[in-house]
């Protein structure tokens, strides 16, 4: 141990740079197209310290339950900006008896959750800015062609774990809020920068932070979904289902019933259930999409010996929920086709198959395409890029939906990373879309807020 380590103080951080009172704000700045310029004249000025922020928060190694060292970061970010800083760690016990908790934890120590929050001067929309600071498992290293906590740059990308999902997209939220800080923007309505833990089990983290009050009018989640807007995000919830059959030495296997070849109607079921509530989805934003919302089967176990007839399986999925679905819904339909399976198969009617909700949960998010909300983040869009956005629906739960359906604030997810390379191995993120989403940020925040005169 080196004592001096005690008395060190934390880097400085350029990409918080206070506000520069320097530069005196413009009273001609009232639109996000007068912003535009200088909000994109500062980030360019500041990329390098962009690469900096995103590249601490990527080595702090923010996998669940050690989230401490990345949030330090944020916190300290959100603090030179000058913004309210409220660090807590979310308390389990009172949270695991909420009916909206899904987490395979009930002790939050180590992984606090920070907010920062910039008053308004009043009169204007608020808006939450929701990025999660966990990041899920290297999974195995030797898939990885880089070092997954380094975050090495190369031809600008950034290599890292959680580089894409969703640190990059944290990272342009807290741009977006700084150059607007820094050049003296002052703003109607409240911004509410939310660094939440526990996404990526269920949202934990987010359900947290709405029981300590925070709400606001609208809510941007900056998830990889390179570059495009997802107004609907679907829910996904696990299950387990246990198929019985009856134990044999496998010299006699026609005394026994194998749970394997009765796990074939399941899985038949499982697929027809899929293809028909897809069949229903004629949501236009799912056009692209082959199988807008999967039931996937994850893993199946069942058997333990070559010379018996196997007595049990157990399959592992998820479920994904449709926007606007109620999740009971979605839940009550796949006990009905599991039910139904004992209507060609009489095993099925004494030995029905055993159906578990587990383990992750993420509900489903729904804003409308012509909602204030996607219009002003759309426009903003082309304000920066010079070209339309594309709009779709996730493919994926995100914690949009907790702060739908929990905390009244209606979010929109559009972030800088991409889907395919999330929770792979040589994860990246392209610097250039950081900086962008953090420039569409910052002008979405002037639109929706309102400047303060
Ligand atoms: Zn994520």
């Amino acid at each position: 141990m080196n004592p001096a380590d005690h008395t060190t103080p934390p880097p400085p951080d350029p990409a918080a740079s206070p506000p520069d009172h320097t530069t005196p704000p413009s009273d001609e700045w009232t639109t996000p197209l007068d912003l535009r310029d200088p909000v994109n004249r500062w980030l360019d000025e500041r990329r390098d310290d962009a690469i900096d922020l995103l590249r601490r928060l990527v080595r702090a190694r923010s996998t669940q339950g050690h989230e401490r060292a990345a949030q330090q970061i944020v916190a300290e970010h959100l603090r030179i900006l000058g913004l309210e800083v409220d660090v807590w760690d979310p308390d389990g016990p009172t949270l695991s008896n909420d009916p909206y908790f899904c987490s395979p934890r009930t002790d939050f120590g180590g992984s606090p959750n920070v907010v920062g929050v910039w008053k308004g001067s009043g009169g204007g929309r608020s808006m939450i800015l929701n990025g999660h600071i966990d990041v899920v498992p290297v999974g195995d290293p030797s898939q990885w062609t880089r070092d997954p906590w380094a975050a090495d740059v190369d031809e600008g990308r950034l290599y890292g774990r959680g580089a894409s999902d969703m640190k990059g997209g944290s990272v342009s939220l807290l741009l977006g809020v700084a150059a607007l800080r820094s050049l003296g923007v002052r703003l109607k309505g409240d911004v509410i920068v939310q660094s939440v833990v526990d996404e990526e089990s269920g949202g934990a983290g987010t359900l947290a932070a709405i029981r300590r009050g925070y709400r606001a009018d609208a809510a941007l989640v900056p998830e990889p979904t390179g570059m495009r807007i997802f107004p609907k995000q679907q829910g996904s919830l696990w299950f387990r289902l246990t198929v019985a059959g009856r134990g044999a030495h496998g010299g006699t296997r026609y005394e026994g019933v194998s749970a394997i070849e009765k796990t074939l109607p399941v899985l038949a079921a499982l697929a027809h259930l899929e293809t028909e509530r897809n069949a229903r989805i004629d949501d236009p934003l799912y056009a692209g999409s082959p199988i807008p919302v999967p039931v996937n089967v994850g893993s199946i176990k069942g058997g333990d010996w070559p010379s018996m007839v196997p007595d049990r399986v157990t399959l592992e999925g998820r479920l994904g929920v449709i926007p606007g679905e109620p999740v009971e819904a979605a839940q009550a339909e796949m006990a009905a086709a599991l039910g139904a399976i004992a209507d060609d198969d009489c095993w099925f009617a004494e030995h029905p198959v055993t159906l578990e909700w587990f383990g992750a949960r993420w509900l489903p998010g729904d804003v409308d395409e012509g909602s204030d909300l996607v219009r002003s983040l759309s426009a903003r869009y082309r304000d920066v890029l010079g070209e339309d956005p594309v709009i779709a629906a996730s493919p994926w739960g995100t914690d949009a939906g907790l702060l739908a359906a929990v905390g009244d604030t209606p979010g929109v997810v559009f972030g800088p990373g991409t889907t395919a390379v999330a929770h792979y191995a040589d994860e990246y993120v392209e610097i250039d879309r950081v900086l962008e989403v953090a420039a569409i940020v910052a002008l979405t925040l002037v639109d929706w807020c309102g400047v303060a005169r």
